[in-house]
């Protein structure tokens, strides 16, 4: 069968993004993979560099490279306000109080341990509750679990309504004065739905319990404001976000950051050490034991730069346009079943496709030279909720276009045609 023709869609909305501008800044985009051209559709796995990222890295290896903070000489100097830059570059990208605010990590999964080592083992103990959606990433559920054993709280998890969205009703009813944390996705891996965050979040400061946001899948597609959306904890993984891979951020809101304990020991956290007595650095320092991914900061630096070169409400726009037309493309594909009915998703198109499994559908699409994940996204208890244990994944970014859609459409035809 031939594909349907779709209604036309602007790709084109006003403002001034072009993807085409986006892709020819970012040179992986342009190799081949089994003899065809690279269609990568796993950006919410990882996304790819632009070569402004790249350049900063290899610049800051070739002519900058030092420790920091250590050395009193220039090129420690030098890599210091890099590194102190990143930090401020984060803070107002996530729209926060001040670089105070940010410690660097390696990603979101060592933020949220992070902060249930160090504010988790502070304030949590018998008959505590954290809640946490049934739809979330496994490290936004496994250090929860961790120390709530450890500090006999109790995890609860909230479940999901019939469109894949968290029950807001169930939410409500779950909350109580035991609850001391709330740690929920701003944008889930799974669905792409973003959940109200907000209104959560001021529904749980009512029992003043605090509020860790999972930021990994949506700082890439979101304006983030942290203190709009009244976060005590936002988290991030700058590969996500067209940086490299080993470099993440936890903002704390200030009050929550400058009571935090220390949860690694060693250099740079400290102010002095004896054998007696031992004291630390003020927080951000105080969390951010040992050296540093300094390169990772500088590449997470151009990155943010990179990425708010473009306006950022005609790149949303443009993604929404293309969500749309891939959603109304892949609906055209026989046994095609996309996960999550809400809408206002960022660009994660989560699909079973009728006779075959998923990781059959990832090596098909692949010999066409189309990545996508196959599995359970490390979310198996949101996938449960679908009865399924796995399922192919095409994520979208900025830099994809409807041609690469259309490509996608086309192989899944070609493995219904073939069986
Ligand atoms: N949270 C969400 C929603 C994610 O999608 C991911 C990665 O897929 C993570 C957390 C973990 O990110 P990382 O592996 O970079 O720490």
């Amino acid at each position: 069968p031939t594909a349907p023709a779709l209604p036309a869609v602007s790709l084109s909305p006003p403002g001034t993004f072009s993807p085409e501008a986006a892709r020819g800044d970012v040179p992986i985009l342009h190799r081949t993979v089994n003899g065809q051209p690279l269609v990568w559709l796993d950006n919410a796995a990882t996304t790819q560099k632009p070569r402004q990222v790249i350049e900063a890295l290899t610049a800051y290896y070739s002519a900058a490279n030092s420790n920091i903070h250590r050395g009193a000489h220039t090129m420690a100097r030098e890599a210091t306000e890099m590194y102190e830059a990143g930090r401020a570059a984060v803070a107002s990208f996530l729209g926060a109080e001040g670089p105070e605010t940010i410690a660097f990590v390696r990603g979101t999964t060592e933020a949220i341990n992070l902060v249930a080592q160090s504010w988790g083992r502070a304030n949590l103990g018998p008959g505590d509750d954290i809640l946490v959606p049934v739809l979330e990433h496994h490290s936004d559920i496994v250090p929860w679990q961790l120390i709530a054993k450890e500090t006999r709280a109790r995890v609860v998890p909230v479940p999901l309504d019939a469109a894949g969205q968290i029950d807001q009703a169930a939410y409500a009813d779950l909350l109580s004065y035991r609850t001391r944390l709330v740690a929920i996705s701003h944008a889930s891996n799974v669905l792409g739905t973003v959940p109200p965050v907000k209104e959560m979040t001021a529904l749980a400061h009512r029992y003043d319990a605090r509020v860790l946001v999972d930021g990994a899948q949506a700082v890439a597609h979101l304006p983030v404001d942290v203190q709009d959306l009244g976060a005590d904890f936002y988290a991030f993984s700058g590969h996500k976000l067209f940086a490299p891979t080993g470099i993440g951020a936890l903002y704390a809101r200030p009050e929550v950051m400058a009571a935090l304990k220390p949860w690694q020991g060693g250099g740079n956290m400290i102010e002095s050490v004896s054998f007696d007595r031992t004291t630390f650095a003020p927080p951000p320092h105080l969390l951010e034991a040992g050296t540093g991914h300094i390169s990772g900061v500088v590449g997470l630096l151009a990155a943010l730069n990179w990425l708010t070169s473009f306006d950022r409400a005609a790149v949303t726009a443009y993604e929404d346009a293309l969500m749309a037309y891939a959603e109304q493309a892949m609906a055209t594909v026989p046994g095609l079943s996309l996960l999550g009915a809400a809408p206002d998703r960022i660009a994660v198109l989560t699909f079973t496709l009728a006779g075959h499994d998923p990781a059959t559908v990832a090596d098909w699409l692949d010999r066409d030279g189309i990545a996508v994940r196959a599995g359970h996204h490390c979310a198996q208890p949101a996938l449960a909720h679908y009865g399924l244990e796995s399922a192919a994944r095409a994520s979208l970014s900025l830099y994809n276009t409807s041609e690469e859609v259309d490509r996608l459409v086309s192989s899944l035809r070609g493995l219904q045609q073939a069986s």
